[in-house]
Order: structure tokens, then sequence, then C-alpha cells
């Protein structure tokens, strides 16, 4: 995405298609996110040169390929966060099952059940919203308010489950590497991409605004 007009705002951004093989591009992936894994690069354009054709949507239409893309890429976050969360759930509910404390499995703790009784009750809320809100997708309406509801709702909910196992799971929880520890890296990170929740909370704010305000 890069600016072609400064002069005319949003109507002045135009999307690109770069080869990355192209000569002049290089990727900078000296920043690696807490989950250790290589999804994020800064790339670095010296003087590259693209055919004209390479344009995406034809000149200025770049920003509003974006937004049109963004409401379903938010959307297509969430079955992954909600995929993590059910592993959270899971590994807690083996773990409680099996770890035994002042003579007998940690499961028989009302604290740990009421732990899993708010982690199985957040991962129905997330799975239903999503649903309904990709049943509406599918319908063809406009879903971007929905989008950052889910987004907003799913990461953080997702994020407290994750936590929640963490708990669960005491100092192994804890343990660099553990899947309940990755899970939990992983899941903090689905607060900030895509727009952090601030960001979404600001989308929804404002279509209130449009539908409600004086
Ligand atoms: C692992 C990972 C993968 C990513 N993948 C991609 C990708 O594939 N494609 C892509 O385009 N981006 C990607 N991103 C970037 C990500 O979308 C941005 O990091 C995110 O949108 C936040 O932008 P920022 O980092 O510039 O934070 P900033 O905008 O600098 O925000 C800093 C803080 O200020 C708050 N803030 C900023 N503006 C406002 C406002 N208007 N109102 C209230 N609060 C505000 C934010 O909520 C945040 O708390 C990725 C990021 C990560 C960590």
């Amino acid at each position: 995405m890069c600016v072609t007009d400064p002069d005319k705002g949003n109507e002045g951004i135009s999307a690109i298609f770069i080869d990355l093989d192209s000569p002049g591009v290089t990727l900078d992936t000296a920043c690696v996110p807490i989950t250790g894994q290589y999804v994020d690069a800064d790339i670095i354009l010296d003087n590259v040169r693209v055919p004209r054709c390479n344009c995406i949507g034809g000149e200025g239409n770049g920003f509003r390929l974006a937004m049109n893309r963004i409401s379903l890429n938010r959307l297509l976050h969430c079955p992954t966060m909600i995929g993590l969360a059910r592993q959270a759930l899971r590994l807690s509910i083996d773990y409680a099952n099996t770890r035994r404390q002042f003579g007998g499995p940690i499961m028989r703790f009302q604290a740990i059940q009421h732990m899993l009784a708010d982690m199985a009750s957040s991962l129905f809320a997330c799975e239903s919203m999503v649903l309904a809100a990709a049943r509406r997708a599918d319908a063809g309406s406009d879903v971007r308010m929905e989008a950052s509801m889910c987004k907003l709702f799913v990461s953080e909910a997702c994020f407290q489950i994750a936590d929640k196992a963490v708990q669960i799971h005491g100092n192994v929880g804890v343990t660099k590497n553990h899947p309940v520890e990755f899970i939990f890296r992983r899941l903090r990170l689905y607060r900030i991409v895509t727009g952090t929740s601030e960001i979404q909370r600001n989308t929804i704010a404002k279509e209130i605004l449009q539908r409600h305000g004086s």
C-alpha cells in the first residue's frame, strides 16, 4: 500500500503488487513477535520498479480495497483464536483430572471447577457469536460492525481463557514452550493484530453513532 497522491487523502492510496524477489526488495525479520514465529517483517523497498499493470484495482483504490477486505479478515481470525482457546480448555480439563494435590486430583476443588465453567461459557459465547456473524456475511450483509465486535470480544475472551489455563496448570503453565504457555503468548498477539481492541471499539462506536447519534 502506498501514497500515490498526497493531496487526495484516502483516495490517494494505491495497492501495488510487488514480487518479493524483485531487485531492491529486502525483508528485515529482526523484529520477532513474542511467539517466536517469523510471521512479521519490515519490507524495505529501494528503487524497486514494477510494471504499471501491478497496480491492483486501479490508482487511488488501495484504501477502499483494504477496508473491504479487513472486515472479513477480522472475522477469519476468530476461528483460530477459538481453536487455541478450545485446546487450552481441553488441556486444562486433562490436567485438572491428573494433577494431584492435598490427597486427590485438583479437579475436586470448586475454585478449579469455576475457572473451567467460566472458560467453557466464554468459549460457547465466542463460537455462537462468530457463527452468527459468519451467517450474516454468507447472506451478503455488510458485517463491518459485527466483524469488529467478534474480533474485540473473541480476542479478549480467548486471552482470558488462556490466562485461566495457565493458572490451572500452576508452575507447569508458566514453563517456556509448554503448550498452554505458547497458547497464552499466541492469544496475546490477537488483541493487537488486524486492529487493536481500541480500534475495534472505535469502529463499533462509529457505527452506533451513525445509526443512533443525534
Ligand atoms: C504478529 C503480528 C502480525 C501482523 N500481521 C500483519 C499483517 O499481516 N498485515 C498488516 O497490515 N499488519 C499486520 N500486523 C500489524 C498490526 O495490524 C498492527 O500492529 C496493529 O494494527 C497496531 O498498529 P501499531 O502497531 O502501529 O500500533 P499503534 O497504532 O501505534 O497503537 C499503539 C497503541 O495506541 C492505541 N491507539 C492507536 N490509535 C488509536 C485510536 N485512534 N484510538 C484509540 N487508541 C488508539 C492502540 O490501540 C495501541 O494500544 C501484525 C502485527 C503483529 C504483532
